[in-house]
């Protein structure tokens, strides 16, 4: 294949931190007739890495090829079109694509006609995408967050000139409905409800890589979910990098809150949502969760550090203070909420001291889990910069502890319900033992009860708590 660039246009930090302040456009996808038959007879696979936000890209993209005429592979080695949905919110994110795509090297070589994709976080990175195009000649199609609704472009593209495709647009981003798309279970959902990010933590990636922060219409949201509902489905979850700052842009009076009750009431039972910044918990969107019979009593709420300098060096926005009143105030509006969270350990200066607070702060919150991650450098974000005095080996004595803490916080999270009925969606058969079936309760627990009965899948059933493990409680079907 001639390995010349069809289309070059690779991102800029630089240009993705100047947001614009053009109209967002609303984009409504159609296939063009010339795709229509694109995939026939042909194979894809799709690896997908990173946040719920990237399983939702990929459900989409799985329906725009399979529209398209292509079919999922048993062997995803050996796909026709092979996508890796990438992350790169970490560096071990990165290392495990930079494997994966090593392995697939070896296959492209016994099937030329292979074509391999890299979308996502990744090429949206200045230095991913030099990498890319440099020492992983193989890999057919570059292309980003923004423009994964030209897929069929891009693999035509490929078919036709026989040439690579790199196109990653930077800047603000649009909204794009309609997308079709391939659900990965037929009872529970992934709704977006808002894209981008505006915080710029002075640590995270996804502002540069995802655009600006821009909603849905409430109108698109709810058609979407008053169609799934019809369909059947049983619980959604909705999500955003920046949750429940939803609306802001739209420039009305409309928010979480006011989206939260007006899903309420399409009959959807189970509603949740991630990740919500703290700033933007307000006391409508508290209130919201609290009459709504649907919003579950779970709530995934990033802290990321408990001493207030990080903090502030983080650009997060509030304080501990701050942060602890508002769990307080869920607390009282929601009588047994589980709250669980995000830390980062080892931010560019950080003191023992201050770790201190993390650790006080896990217990004080009474998190019933966390997400626990080692400061990762990401390139072109501030605490790249900052001085960095803490070896490897303290950062990871700090994780220890940390896990630790979290630890405990899982198990008084589940030994609480042992004794107790609780509502378990279904989700099918246990991975890890035979004759036994697993789903969350309304909390988020894993719950795994004794039973072959494949007809439970996609039903909520009641269960009574006997054990409680740290990442699972185990029970009883109640007639
Ligand atoms: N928007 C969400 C929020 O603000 O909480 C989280 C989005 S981010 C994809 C998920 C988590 O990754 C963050 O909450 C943070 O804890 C972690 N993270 C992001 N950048 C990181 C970095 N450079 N190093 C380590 N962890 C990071
Ligand atoms: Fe990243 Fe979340 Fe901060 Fe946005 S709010 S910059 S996604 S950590």
């Amino acid at each position: 294949m001639n390995k010349e660039k069809l289309e070059i246009s690779i991102p800029s930090f630089l240009a993705a931190k100047k947001r614009n302040n053009d109209k967002i456009e609303r984009i409504d996808y159609k296939i063009e007739d010339k795709y229509k038959d694109l995939g026939l007879g042909k194979t894809y696979a799709i690896f997908t890495y990173g946040c719920q936000g990237n399983v939702l890209d990929s459900e989409n993209m799985a329906g725009i090829l399979e529209e398209a005429g292509y079919r999922l592979a048993e062997d995803k080695y050996n796909a026709d079109v092979v996508i890796l949905n990438t992350c790169a919110i970490r560096e071990n994110a990165e290392d495990r694509i930079w494997g994966v795509l090593g392995q697939l090297k070896g296959r492209k070589q016994l099937n030329p006609n292979m074509v391999i994709a890299i979308s996502g976080c990744m090429p949206q990175e200045e230095g991913a995408t030099k990498k890319l195009e440099e020492s992983y000649k193989f890999v057919d199609i570059i292309l980003g967050t923004h423009n994964r609704h030209h897929l069929l472009k891009l693999i035509y593209n490929v078919y036709e000139k026989k040439m690579r495709v790199v196109e990653v647009l930077s800047g603000q981003g649009n909204i794009v409905e309609n997308v079709p798309i391939v659900r990965n279970y037929k009872h529970k959902a992934f709704v977006n409800i808002m894209f981008g990010c505006d915080e710029f933590c002075t640590y995270c990636i996804v502002p540069y890589t995802r655009g600006r922060e821009r909603s849905r219409a409430k109108e698109d949201i709810l058609a979407e979910v008053n169609e799934l509902v019809k369909e059947g489905y049983k619980e959604i979850t909705l999500l955003g990098q920046n949750v429940n700052a939803y609306g802001k842009d739209l420039g009305n009076d409309y928010t979480f809150g006011d989206l939260l009750r007006d899903i309420d009431k399409t009959g959807i039972e189970r509603v949740r949502f991630t990740s919500p910044h703290p700033r933007d918990m307000d006391e409508n969107a508290i209130s919201a969760m609290a009459e709504c019979k649907s919003v579950m009593p779970h709530l995934h709420f990033p802290v990321q550090s408990g001493n207030d300098r990080v903090l502030k060096i983080m650009n997060r926005k509030y304080t501990r203070e701050e942060y602890l009143y508002k769990i307080k105030r869920l607390k009282e509006e929601i009588p047994g909420i589980s709250i669980t969270t995000d830390i980062i350990v080892g931010y560019p200066g950080e003191t023992r001291e201050e770790f201190n607070d993390t650790l006080t702060l896990v217990e004080e919150a009474g998190f019933e889990g966390a997400f626990t991650f080692i400061y990762s450098k990401r390139e072109g974000t501030p605490a790249a910069k900052m001085e960095d005095p803490i070896s490897d080996s303290e950062k990871h004595k700090w994780f220890d502890e940390l896990k630790k803490a979290v630890d405990k916080g899982y198990l008084r999270g589940t030994e609480r319900f042992v004794g107790e009925v609780v509502e378990v969606l279904v989700d099918g058969e246990s991975k890890s033992d035979l004759g036994m079936m697993s789903g969350y309760s309304k909390h988020n627990k894993l719950t795994h009860f004794k039973s072959n009965d494949k007809s439970l899948i996609g039903k909520i059933v009641k269960v009574k708590v006997k054990e409680a493990k740290s990442w699972f409680m185990i029970g009883d079907l109640v007639e």
